[in-house]
């Protein structure tokens, strides 16, 4: 079928459905395949649950008129996405980094929505599939769209940026994350940058944190550029004033009092800053968008228990966001303080050098108890207590009565280290 056919339909029925086990009334079914399923297998059973069409690309798989045969259905799926795009007045403003892209995606949204129709990435859907989705969900009285963009290897970017072309973008930081697929912080670097060469080339606007010397050196002789500073009077002048345990900042005449714990999230509320301020959004909207903010999903979220103020940090963890958590930890006015730190995945061959750096730092920082959690960490030469499995944390848990502390807990998804929290 024609992408102009195939859009006409999807402006009938204008609802995008990949999960047979969410389908919803009138949707459109995409039968995609992934490593362990093939979607065209479920395209009936997603038509008799109320898709009103289901786009399959195996032949055998078609039932009746509300099936449509197209070469690939992933391919189908983002050159739709591309049209429905360029069919909209909306504005896309697309952020990428190593760090922090989620919560900067949360941020912006809750300050532009205070005055705008806005879309915004739903949780953290943001590759190959997840970008189109966002990008299917502008509806027409859309203003802005705000596209979270991830990546773990070249090229990646640049292809999600033709996809979403964005008028405006954002790049969180270049950071030690995903090492493995990228090849080094260089390949990290050169990977997020993509974002900028898409801006670049196509003469739009980027935001940039004037006080990151690799943003700032990247963006030297680029003129449609809006940054934010603490010190350098050149640009938008956005002031930590604390991060004991909230971040508080200052802009203008206005303070703002978030409910985030961690000077690297000052970084993120920055942006959503200059953009409000950008897009003309009043500065009293501004600090409503960012103060109405509470993180979710164990992403820096502040939890008292027993006595024990925990900074449950257990979303995901690298080297970067490891040293900037740890840095913001021994900087909080706390009598007693432990750490729980539990193993970085996707670091390659850097793994036991990044792990042996961060066991060092801990270390160096004299926390009343450091606890390493996990086969790299245990691996590494260190005096701190060290479990290679969970289960043993567990039992030493169970047995040790821990005094009423700041409690930092972070570590790579695959770890789930908040399931120390019910040891607590
Ligand atoms: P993902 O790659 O999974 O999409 P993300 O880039 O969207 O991650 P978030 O989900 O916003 O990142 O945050 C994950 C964790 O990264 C946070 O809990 C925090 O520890 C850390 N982090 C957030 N912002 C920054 C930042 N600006 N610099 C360094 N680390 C950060
Ligand atoms: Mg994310």
């Amino acid at each position: 079928m024609k992408l102009e056919k195939l859009y006409e339909l999807f402006l009938q029925f204008p609802v995008v459905c990949t999960d047979t086990r969410k389908i919803t009334t009138n949707c459109i079914f995409f039968a995609l395949k992934g490593d362990n399923f093939n979607g065209n297998t479920f395209a009936k059973k997603a038509i008799e649950n109320g898709a009103a069409y289901a786009i399959i690309d195996e032949k055998e798989y078609q039932t009746n008129d509300q099936t449509i045969l197209v070469n690939d259905v992933l391919e189908t799926l983002q050159k739709l996405a591309n049209h429905h795009r360029k069919q909209s007045s909306a504005k896309i403003i697309s952020l990428t980094g190593s760090n922090g892209k989620t919560t900067t995606k949360e941020l912006i949204n809750s300050v532009l929505s205070t005055s705008y129709k806005t879309i915004a990435t739903v949780g953290n859907l943001n590759n190959h599939i997840g970008v189109p989705l966002t990008l299917l969900s502008i509806k027409k009285d859309t203003e802005i769209a705000i596209v979270e963009m991830g990546a773990n290897h070249q090229k990646e970017i640049e292809f999600l940026s033709k996809i979403a072309e964005p008028d405006y973008g954002y790049i969180t930081n270049f950071g030690k994350a995903h090492l493995e697929g990228f090849g080094g912080v260089e390949g990290v670097i050169k990977g997020k940058s993509e974002l900028y060469d898409f801006l670049i080339g196509h003469n739009k606007h980027i935001f940039f944190n004037a006080d990151d010397a690799i943003q700032l050196s990247k963006l030297n002789s680029y003129i449609n550029k809006y940054g934010f500073s603490q010190t350098n009077e050149k640009y938008y002048k956005i002031i930590l004033l604390s991060a004991n345990p909230f971040v508080t900042i200052q802009v203008e005449d206005i303070e703002i009092t978030t409910k985030l714990v961690g000077t690297y999230n000052f970084i993120n509320c920055c942006a959503a800053i200059i953009m409000g301020k950008y897009f003309n959004v009043t500065l009293a909207n501004v600090k409503k968008g960012i103060e109405s903010y509470i993180p979710s999903n164990n992403r820096s979220q502040i939890i008292e228990k027993n006595g024990h103020r925990i900074i449950l940090d257990a979303y995901n963890a690298n080297p970067s966001s490891m040293k900037v958590a740890l840095e913001n930890f021994a900087n909080l006015e706390a009598e007693q303080k432990i750490v729980f730190l539990g193993d970085m995945f996707e670091l390659g061959s850097s793994a036991k050098k990044e792990h042996q750096e961060i066991a060092d730092l801990a270390s160096s920082m004299k926390f009343n108890n450091t606890i390493l959690v996990g086969k790299n960490f245990s691996a590494t030469n260190t005096k701190e207590k060290t479990f290679e499995i969970f289960d043993d944390l567990s039992s030493y848990l169970k047995n040790t009565s821990l005094s009423k502390s700041a409690i930092l807990i972070k570590g790579s998804r695959g770890m789930a280290l908040e399931r120390i929290l019910d040891l607590l």
